[in-house]
């Protein structure tokens, strides 16, 4: 029996992970398999009712999980509270790190059919497969934070920006491990021209790259990476980054994928993994049936096959996604004439009757 903490947490989470549910379930009839799941709350939602949005059951259920499934946390009235009780620091990060998740996948890949919801002209897109491994437990968002006065009577705010050689090597000794799967390329981002913590990144990186010569290795900085994830995003296969770097980068890439409402992602590095869709829990469009619940549900993919190692269930999952986009089923992130729009929970089910009947091309 594998046990699976759901934390759907705010806006469209409650709409989305219950669509992953769903696809693990039809998983597990098809493989038979046991999952067992326990819901709990999170980010708003456990402020709301308990006064603190990562309550200590909360954390002791995913301790004693095999893997958690997270939908998405946060929204603004929640904006004004004290810093330490605001969803995603008071929620987030303290789960990443009693967790000890260092490690945040990322995987970009285009979906059939998808090319024309990207802003970006299909032959520049055409082919991207990129992965995305950014360091989850360190830098600038887990510094001290501070507010002063300087000598001008002026207010200054402060946040550090720390990184350990232990930190470093870590977290790219892991992605030379998925290059090593994938086509042996690394990119390391930083921004050496500038920053100490990144001279120090770069250097790790340099020392690292001499053990792993079946791998082809490159720096870039920050700042022209973002330029190249548009003008050729193909040149890459696998990125490695700090923690701030690649929250920004990869909300970038998700651009690659057509919609921020594709990009799924998995968060690893203890005992028990995290897994979640790239995006926020967007209160625009939350309780209207709108969400693209494929993020989510194919972080349930990566779940299967970082957490318990299950490669081709997590392709069943997969495969389905890919069955559904085909026969040309949208949510109306993705909606474009000619295509049929379906809402989250019907994409839900479109994509668990795939996994269910995957020879017969089911529809519904
Ligand atoms: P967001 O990702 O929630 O939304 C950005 C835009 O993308 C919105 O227009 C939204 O409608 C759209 N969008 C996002 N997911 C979608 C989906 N599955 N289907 C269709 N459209 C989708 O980012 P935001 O608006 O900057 O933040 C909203 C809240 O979410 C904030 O409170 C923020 O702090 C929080 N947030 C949480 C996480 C997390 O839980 N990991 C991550 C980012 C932001």
């Amino acid at each position: 029996m594998f046990r699976i903490a759901v934390l759907p947490g705010d806006g469209i989470g409650r709409e989305i992970t219950p669509q992953a549910v769903k696809a693990l379930k039809a998983v597990g009839q098809r493989f038979g398999h046991g999952f067992e799941f326990e819901e709990a709350l999170v980010g708003g939602a456990a402020y709301d009712a308990t006064g603190h949005p990562l309550p200590a059951e909360t954390l002791a259920m995913c301790c004693r999980s095999d893997a958690v499934l997270l939908g998405a946390i946060g929204g603004p009235q929640y904006d004004e509270l004290p810093v330490n009780l605001r969803p995603e620091i008071g929620a987030l990060l303290p789960l990443r790190r009693e967790l000890a998740l260092y490690a945040n996948l990322r995987p970009c890949i285009l979906f059939p059919g998808l090319s024309h919801a990207s802003t970006i002209k299909e032959e520049v897109i055409s082919g991207v497969d990129v992965m995305v491994i950014r360091e989850l437990t360190g830098g600038i968002y887990f510094g001290e934070k501070s507010r002063g006065v300087n000598a001008g009577g002026d207010v200054t705010a402060t946040d550090v920006l720390t990184y350990s050689v232990a930190e470093i090597e870590r977290i790219v000794r892991f992605a030379y491990g998925v290059a090593l799967k994938r086509r042996h390329k690394l990119c390391s981002v930083d921004k050496a021209n500038v920053l100490e913590s990144s001279r120090l990144w770069r250097e790790t990186v340099t020392l690292l790259a001499a053990q792993y010569p079946e791998v082809e290795t490159s720096h870039m900085y920050v700042d022209n990476c973002a330029m190249q994830l548009i003008r050729d995003p193909r040149q890459f296969d696998v990125i490695v980054t700090e923690n701030m770097f690649g929250d920004i980068l990869t909300d970038e890439a998700s651009m690659l994928t057509g919609s921020i409402g594709m990009l799924p992602s998995a968060s690893i590095g203890g005992e028990v993994g995290l897994y979640e869709p790239s995006h926020g829990s967007a209160p625009d469009i939350a309780g209207q049936n709108k969400a693209n619940p494929l993020a989510t549900i194919l972080s349930a993919a990566m779940l299967l096959r970082y957490s318990f190692d299950m490669e081709t269930e997590a392709q069943a999952i997969e495969n389905a996604v890919h069955e559904v986009m085909k026969q040309g089923y949208r949510t109306p992130d993705l909606a474009e004439p000619g295509m049929k729009t379906v809402g989250t929970a019907e994409m839900g089910d479109l994509v668990v009757a795939r996994i269910l009947a995957p020879e017969t091309g089911a529809s519904t």
